[in-house]
């Protein structure tokens, strides 16, 4: 068998089948999960005009990165990545279909109450 890309990482391993497409390396954000665990998630990114909760996160996700561009010290990066990892969670609980899409966009809004401008809390 040849070495195959991961779609993920896109570094190359040997698949166990020709249908993979994912290796079992660890994701470098410390959760545990491997780039085989999150392809599910991956292909649902690939159709991000299908899923009303990934357009969700999109637009909150452009509206914090603006905010920081204009002022980082108001609003701090860290604060930002805390945030997106919450939100990918969510957004993992929804395409499993462990949560309704209303019940993600209310956290998604509860959360937003913590990404106001440092001045403004
Ligand atoms: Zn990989």
């Amino acid at each position: 068998m040849e070495l195959v890309k991961c779609k993920n990482c896109g570094r190359f391993f040997r698949p166990i089948s020709r249908a993979s497409n994912f290796c079992d390396r660890p994701l470098e954000d410390g959760s545990g999960r491997t780039c085989k665990s999150i392809s599910s998630q991956w292909y649902v990114d690939q159709r991000k005009g299908e899923n009303p909760a990934y357009d969700e996160y999109v637009l909150y996700r452009k509206r914090y990165r603006s905010r920081i561009t204009r002022n980082s010290t108001k609003n701090p990066y860290s604060r930002y990545d805390d945030w997106n990892i919450r939100a990918h969670t969510l957004l993992d609980s929804y395409n499993r279909g462990e949560i309704t899409l209303e019940s993600f966009s209310k956290t998604l809004k509860e959360m937003d109450e913590d990404m106001k401008p440092l001045d403004k809390m």
